[in-house]
């Protein structure tokens, strides 16, 4: 850890603080959005970071995302780095009022402090002190920052079109995603520097079945609600096929050495020993199990508004997790088998996993395999700026406005540099949201020095 001027550190955590404040909460209907709030964010963004906007480039892309652009010695590889400004509504009960930026026990408060303005902040005070010490990148670089992520906006898939408009094919992208993970894995003491190489998808539908409703002192069998019930007890009796997909091998070999006694040889052989494995994870709870396969979750219900009445329709809303691997295509077919007939399948919303990235790998017994340089890069990057993490790749099992990007880039990660406890990545979309300081700026820190480090 680098001992910071006292300055230093109040003039990064003023400025998360000033930009923490403004209640930049993202609503699926645009009526919603308080975007008085969003534009005075902008403001103030350009306010802590003068040097920033008068040396980058700056593209407006839909209502308030931005693409800037910081020319480099060269173009040949250019970087992405994202964030995004909006922020999820408040919910729960804070010990510190969620806007406030307040400063307590060591850390800053509020909603977006870990997701994700934590991420957009320390972006841009390690460009601007940068250009404070007259630094040119040695590729180009682009900071891509979203107006609508938590609600699967339109700002992310914009700046993609913009980026292939201007013929910009990235070298790497790097999102939000994994973190400086302390108390991930049982019996693991050291931190996780956890990289999202890939990420689930999102496809949902909703079941759909119709009867001729009436009166309910004269009900007919199979109707509507009992079509519906019984197709969402078939699903819940038919999960999708467990694996354990690469990107976890290699995680768990990496966790190996760290783990408890027992578990090393398992962890280590990983490979081979995938069908033990998948089993183990999937009998210690709904996390791990999470990690193996596509998940389906009956989300949403309807039937009838009175109690007198019978539903003429019964609709269940079904949310799936499409684990890397699997295709929307199959786990519609495996639906539709799965309900069977009575009941129509309407599709909401779909999305593939994401095609997984380059990746660096171990050989299983503490020796290298093959060798990525933009994945190596990040790694290296957190074992200087944090010695005591494992850096390891993993697949994300939360959707990031990173996905987008695939279409135009092979390396796209996810990953803040933050060290986070379990509590506090728990806090995340819910109440009691913070960063520490020390790992505030320890994250502006690394995304410095990845700055610098740019091949
Ligand atoms: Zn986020």
């Amino acid at each position: 850890m680098t001992l910071r001027e006292g300055a230093e550190q109040s003039r990064a955590v003023g400025k998360l603080q000033a930009l923490v404040r403004l209640p930049t909460v993202s609503h699926r209907d645009p009526d919603l959005v308080d975007t008085a709030a969003f534009d005075a964010f902008l403001v103030e963004l350009e306010t802590q970071f003068p040097l920033l906007h008068r040396h980058l480039d700056l593209t407006r892309v839909h209502t308030h995302g931005l693409l800037f652009h910081w020319r480099g010695a060269s173009d040949a590889r250019p970087v992405v780095l994202m964030a995004h400004l909006d922020v999820v509504p408040v919910e729960g009960e804070w010990q510190h009022p969620p806007f406030s930026g307040a400063i307590a026990d060591g850390s800053i408060w509020g909603r977006g402090t870990l997701d994700d303005k934590g991420c957009l902040v320390g972006i841009c005070e390690a460009v601007e002190t940068l250009l404070e010490a007259g630094h040119t990148p040695a590729q180009d670089v682009w900071l891509s920052f979203g107006c609508d992520e938590e609600v699967f906006g339109h700002a992310a898939p914009l700046a993609v079109d913009e980026l292939r408009r201007r013929g910009v094919r990235p070298w790497f992208v790097l999102d939000e995603g994994g973190a400086i993970a302390s108390e991930a894995f049982p019996g693991v003491g050291a931190p996780i520097g956890v990289i999202g190489v890939t990420e689930k998808g999102i496809t949902s539908v909703e079941l759909r079945a119709e009867g001729r409703g009436g009166h309910a002192s004269t009900p007919a069998r199979n109707g509507p609600v009992a079509r519906v019930a019984r197709a969402v007890t078939r699903l819940e009796k038919a999960p999708l096929p467990a694996s354990l997909p690469a990107p976890t091998i290699e995680l768990f070999r990496r966790l190996a050495p760290h783990a408890p006694l027992p578990l090393r040889p398992l962890m280590a052989n990983a490979e081979r020993l995938r069908p033990a494995l998948t089993r183990v994870l999937l009998a210690a709870g709904p996390e791990t199990a999470a990690m193996t396969r596509t998940t389906v979750a009956v989300t949403t219900l309807s039937g009838s508004p009175a109690l007198n009445v019978i539903a003429a329709t019964a609709k269940a809303g079904v949310n799936m997790r499409l684990m890397v691997g699997d295709t929307v295509e199959e786990v519609l077919a495996h639906v539709r088998r799965t309900v069977g007939r009575g009941v129509e399948v309407d599709v909401v919303e779909s999305s593939e996993a994401s095609p997984v990235s380059p990746y660096s790998t171990t050989d299983g017994r503490g020796g290298h395999g093959s060798v990525d340089e933009a994945f190596a890069l990040l790694e290296d990057t957190i074992t200087e700026v944090f010695p005591d993490a494992v850096p390891a790749p993993y697949v994300m099992m939360a959707a990031t406005d990173a996905r987008h990007f695939t279409a135009i880039c092979e390396r796209v990660y996810r990953f803040a540099p933050f060290r986070m406890t379990k509590q506090q990545r728990e806090s995340i979309h819910s109440y009691d949201e913070h960063i520490g300081v020390e790992a505030f700026l320890d994250g502006v820190d690394w995304y410095r020095r990845l700055l610098e480090r740019l091949p």
